[in-house]
């Protein structure tokens, strides 16, 4: 996992890191690993972070309940600060409150670690709602009406349920 330690950038060209993304991000599940371009500015009081990139993730769909593949795309900037914790939020709970703040935070002689950041911005771009884009109905265990089900493939047993009816 790619560590970047932040006063290291003061001595880069321009200021900033640039990195080719092609590999797994730990803790995202994803069939491809993530792929594009990352790139880390130090200007001054502050970083500014960039993100392009994309992924293949199966998910299974809220409605139908099958699998299918999703691909994830980010292109996205965040501005982190920098400046001294305060040893009072070093605290777990106190981190939770400071999590909610806007704008994020990191002490100026610390380390930016690469994949946690980049696995937030792509936990940020899931969709809220997954479905699989096909026009699909629910299980048909969940169906009420055995007549409704429009998919073919449950044909035979409609007609079967409708018999024993
Ligand atoms: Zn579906």
């Amino acid at each position: 996992m790619e560590k970047i330690y932040i006063p290291r950038l003061l001595k880069m060209p321009e200021q900033k890191e640039e990195i080719a993304l092609n590999h797994q991000i730990s803790g995202l599940d994803s069939l491809t690993p993530v792929r594009g371009f990352f790139q880390v500015a130090h200007r001054g009081n502050f970083l500014e972070l960039q993100l392009q990139a994309h992924t293949i993730l199966t998910l299974t769909c809220d409605r139908c309940l099958q699998s299918f593949n999703h691909r994830l795309e980010v292109d996205t900037s965040e501005i982190i600060l920098l400046k001294e914790e305060e040893p009072l939020l070093s605290y777990p709970l106190e981190r939770e409150i400071i999590s909610e703040d806007l704008s994020e935070t990191l002490p100026p002689d610390g380390e930016l670690i690469m994949d946690e950041w980049i696995y937030e911005q792509l936990s940020l771009a899931m969709p809220l709602r997954i479905l699989c884009g096909n026009d699909c109905q629910p299980p048909a265990i969940e169906s009420q009406q055995h007549s409704t089900i429009k998919d073919d493939r449950w044909s035979s047993l409609v007609s079967l349920l409708n018999q024993n009816n």
